[in-house]
């Protein structure tokens, strides 16, 4: 199994720079140990003009049939031969997959503490896989790495002898990958889609792929037209999470547009109640009105829910009383951000140890969510469609069971009294609605009777005699316990 990655480069920009990009030094042939055998990285050439990496996996076919899955393809899987000849062992498959995970693991991830800003540039590239097994074909192989960027993508059918043509093609193609693009998005597109195209995967599925799969898909995924094929082949066409997976891809694409929309709006937001001498932005007033409803009910562990890029969990952080902050969202990037932000990787064990951010959909129970003692919504609920509103309020009201839940939203009577509001405009792209005070009070009345909560309702923001706040806040406590709410 084998693989190259090669870059170009200029005397300033050297391309031997991709081995700090790797990781991997360019001067050294190096050798990990994987679970089915060993890969080598080694540089067949390395000048600052050209160089290029290989990643050599050697398969050890007796290690995978004892682990059980060491089916190649183009022989009765279970007859005693095909145990041990098949083809694993020189096609680059789902444990080339593997093998670039461990081996390029801080590339995959695109972080390069000594040249930062090569990881975060496209760079020269050429990606070249001698044989890789291609359910589909050619053309299935451009149909995959076609959308992705590559300036120009080869896949030509290895016959099956070269000697004896007449014997037809064989399921492998020769890749060629040649363009500009960032060396970890490259790593993460393999990594995807070289076990899809072998549709033969070596390990079981467990549920955790699918976070693995949108962590490698984030930036390219989501918008991939051949989305579901990709998703479904991945996940060894286990439904139930393909369908998962697909969900949040969904919500994913939403996310991210909103991520920008958020930031503008923010700004808008900040502009617009330029009241006195120091505005407070509606964004702090909100954050301090979460910080006060938290400290009152006496609240040390705390999820924020749709955490955004980690304004919230960055104040709380300030505050020692919150022993154990969790963050929650569906958009990769938006937690990437809040990461960053909180500047994750320098803090201290301690602080660190307070701060867990994690991947999840609010649309779906979450194991991980049960037993804290608050969580937030703050401007969440609207970037739901309606009719998912209910699995959002089983998640988290049902399931999670906070003792405090806290929720935040706009009051749409105020937009009128945004000048820079377009009548009848809510007030961001990706709100999929807008209640006025009594539809909220509604919502949070009907959801805290049949889950158990007494509620109330505190204004954030100048409260106006005519049409209220800007933002309307719920503050949920609970009154029965589970037992209890589940035998009424
Ligand atoms: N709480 C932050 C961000 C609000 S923007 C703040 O108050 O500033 C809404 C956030 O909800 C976005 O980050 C979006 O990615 C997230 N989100 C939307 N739908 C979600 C869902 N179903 N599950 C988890 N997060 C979701």
């Amino acid at each position: 199994m084998f693989l190259t990655i090669t870059t170009t480069g200029t005397p300033e920009r050297p391309a031997t720079d991709l081995g700090f990009l790797l990781h991997k030094h360019p001067g050294k042939a190096q050798a990990f140990s994987t679970s089915h055998g060993t890969a080598h990285v080694l540089y067949p050439e390395a000048t600052a003009e050209r160089c290029t990496a290989a990643l050599l996996l050697e398969v050890d076919p007796v290690a995978l049939v004892r682990r059980g899955k060491g089916k190649g393809r183009g022989g009765a899987p279970d007859s005693a031969l095909a145990q041990y000849v098949n083809d694993r062992p020189y096609a680059a498959s789902s444990l080339m997959s593997v093998a670039l995970s461990t081996v390029f693991k801080s590339a995959l991830r695109g972080v390069c503490n000594a040249l930062p800003e090569r990881a975060e540039a496209p760079l020269p590239l050429r990606i070249e896989v001698p044989a890789l097994p291609a359910r589909g074909g050619a053309d299935l192989v451009h149909k995959l790495f076609g959308p992705l960027g590559w300036a120009s993508v080869s896949a030509e059918p290895v016959a099956l002898d070269e000697e004896f043509p007449e014997w037809g093609e064989s399921c492998y193609v020769r890749l060629v990958l040649e363009g500009e693009l960032r060396l970890a998005d490259a790593l993460r597109q393999l990594y995807v889609l070289l076990p899809v195209l072998d549709d033969a995967k070596h390990y079981w599925v467990a549920p955790d792929e699918v976070d693995k799969l949108l962590r490698a898909g984030d930036g390219w995924l989501a918008d991939h037209p051949e989305q579901k094929l990709i998703t479904s082949r991945y996940l060894s066409r286990r439904w139930g999470l393909t369908r998962q997976a697909m969900e949040r891809l969904e919500l994913v694409r939403l996310a991210e547009a909103d991520d920008i929309a958020v930031e503008a709006i923010d700004n808008a937001v900040d502009e617009t109640t330029d009241t006195e001498d120091r505005p407070v932005p509606l964004a702090v007033q909100r954050r301090d009105a979460i910080l006060a409803a938290l400290t009152a009910a006496g609240a040390s562990r705390v999820l924020d829910l749709g955490c955004g890029q980690g304004q919230l969990v960055q104040e709380l952080l300030k505050d020692v009383r919150f022993t154990e902050i969790v963050g929650v969202d569906v958009s990769m990037r938006a937690l990437t951000i809040a990461a960053r932000r909180l500047r994750l990787e320098r803090m201290g064990e301690r602080q660190a140890g307070r701060i867990t951010l994690m991947q999840g959909s609010l649309a779906y129970t979450d194991k991980r969510l049960k037993g804290y003692d608050a969580a937030v919504l703050s401007e969440v609920i609207e970037h739901l469609d309606l009719p998912r509103l209910p699995a959002l309020e089983y998640a988290v009201f049902g399931a999670a069971r906070p003792r405090t839940v806290i929720v935040t939203t706009p009051n749409v009577e105020y937009n009128v009294r945004w000048e820079s509001l377009p009548a009848g405009h809510v007030r961001h792209g990706d709100h999929r609605f807008e209640w006025t005070r009594a539809e909220f009070r509604d919502w949070a009345a009907s959801v805290a009777e049949r889950h158990g909560y007494g509620v109330e309702f505190v204004p954030v923001g100048p409260d106006d005699a005519e049409v209220g706040p800007p933002t309307q806040m719920a503050v949920f406590e609970m009154t029965t316990t589970a037992k209890e709410a589940n035998a009424a």
